[in-house]
């Protein structure tokens, strides 16, 4: 009785062949002897559309629709189409299979709507036991139920960490992310080309990569999955079942003979940088202002204080990504008395371009390559931030391709 979790993407169920397509690889899988849960996400763009749908019945006047409970009634419909569609063509296989929506597995959450946190699966819902009587279990991802038994959302790429989720409390075997890409990749191959494979990533740096923009799998995943040790897979959906299709392992990094310093280049342009000037300068600012962003629900990034010119003001620059940036502009205005600044500027044409690697944390020289490898493109480097196994840089967003291609070409990523 080997447990496995498998997980398809959006683009892998994007219409009925790729369904059937999806449907043969897990009917292969079954054979094997695998007892399965099979976690799927919407038909790709669905849920975008969906989302615009929520926004337009809210109106302009609701903001924050994200975090209202009927936007995830609405949203979660998307996952729920593909389960059933899923169940239904492994049906027309022979194999004993059935959709479970979040609220049927009782896969319960809380802290609110829109980005819902996983608390925990009821055990009374009979989901292990159908698995283990070889019926697959075809589960909605993205989709939880909260206390007061209301639908709510896991955030944009939530049925990775759905898919982890399950793995971890099913104590399964494995955790295999079906995907459009066969593997993780030293940086996203859409943007090089030249992107090779990786066999193995830690968890450490794959959550590095992921929260730093490399979207191939939700940063809420990589966090459970390190947590809970599940290892976990990232491979192909459009392979054929019987071909050769290694995928990358997410693991411990002792599992890692060969460390490169750098592993991973990524990008984000979903940034804002804002930019106080001329605010006081003494004991308890700070706090004050990140205290009100924190509470605006504003989630911080990369912050540089520096002196300004007049006596006792500093200028305080931070980032956010642009959609909290709104939010964040909205608070400080309405807060001025509180937080005193002369101005405030605002700017969302820039992008967050890093390198990663756990071999950082033994070798030196990185900054240098890496800022020598920018300079020689004449890209302006903003503001930088650093940890133990990542430096990012905050650039024009215009550069941010040209930034990507020379950060992998300097640091050997190019394939041969
Ligand atoms: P899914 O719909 O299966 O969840 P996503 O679109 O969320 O797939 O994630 C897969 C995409 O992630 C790939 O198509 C690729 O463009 C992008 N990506 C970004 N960075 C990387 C990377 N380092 N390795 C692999 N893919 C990456
Ligand atoms: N369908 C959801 C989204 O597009 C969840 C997912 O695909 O992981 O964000
Ligand atoms: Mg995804």
């Amino acid at each position: 009785m080997a447990r496995t979790v498998l997980k398809f993407g959006g683009t892998s169920v994007a219409d009925l062949d790729r369904i059937s397509h999806v449907a043969d690889i897990v009917a292969a899988r079954a054979a094997k002897g695998e007892n399965l849960a099979v976690i799927v996400s919407a038909m790709s763009g669905e849920t975008n559309k969906l989302v615009g749908l929520a926004k337009g019945a809210a109106g302009d006047a609701v903001t924050g629709v994200e975090f209202d409970d009927e936007y995830d009634v609405v949203v979660a419909s998307g996952e729920q189409v593909t389960s059933g569609l899923l169940a239904l063509s492994l049906r027309k296989r022979g194999l004993k299979a059935r959709s479970w929506l979040g609220w049927q597995m009782k896969m319960n959450t809380r802290e609110g709507h829109g980005a819902a946190r996983i608390d925990g699966f009821a055990e009374d819902s009979g989901f292990a036991e159908a698995i283990d009587a070889g019926e697959v279990a075809v589960v909605a991802g993205f989709q939880g139920v909260t206390e007061e038994g209301r639908v709510s959302t896991l955030g944009r790429g939530g049925s990775d960490t759905t898919a982890v989720a399950v793995a971890a409390a099913l104590k399964a075997v494995q955790c295999d992310i079906y995907t459009d890409v066969d593997g993780v990749y030293t940086t996203d191959p859409r943007i090089v080309p030249q992107a090779t494979r990786l066999e193995k990533v830690s968890y450490e740096e794959m959550l590095e990569m992921a929260s730093l923009g490399a979207k191939v799998l939700q940063t809420r995943s990589v966090e459970l999955a390190m947590n809970h040790q599940v290892p976990v897979r990232v491979l192909s959906s459009f392979a054929g079942p019987d071909d050769y299709n290694p995928g990358t392992w997410i693991c411990n990094e002792d599992e890692i003979v060969e460390k490169q310093v750098v592993n991973g280049v990524t990008y984000s342009r979903d940034e804002a940088k804002i930019t106080l000037y001329g605010m006081e300068d003494k004991p308890g600012t700070s706090a004050r202002l990140f205290t009100l962003l924190a509470s605006a629900g504003v989630n911080v990034d990369m912050i540089v204080q520096a002196n300004a010119r007049g006596e006792g003001r500093a200028n305080m620059v931070f980032t956010c990504t642009s959609g909290d940036s709104e939010k964040a502009e909205r608070v400080l205005e309405d807060n001025r008395s509180e937080v005193l600044f002369d101005s405030m500027g605002v700017q969302r044409d820039v992008a967050k371009v890093s390198v990663v690697g756990v071999g950082m944390k033994s070798h030196t020289g990185v900054a240098e390559t890496m800022f020598g490898a920018l300079s020689n493109k004449n890209i302006n480097i903003d503001v930088i931030s650093t940890s133990e196994i990542k430096i990012s840089v905050l650039i024009d967003a215009d550069y941010t391709e040209l930034a990507v291609r020379a950060l992998h070409t300097a640091f050997d990523l190019d394939a041969t």
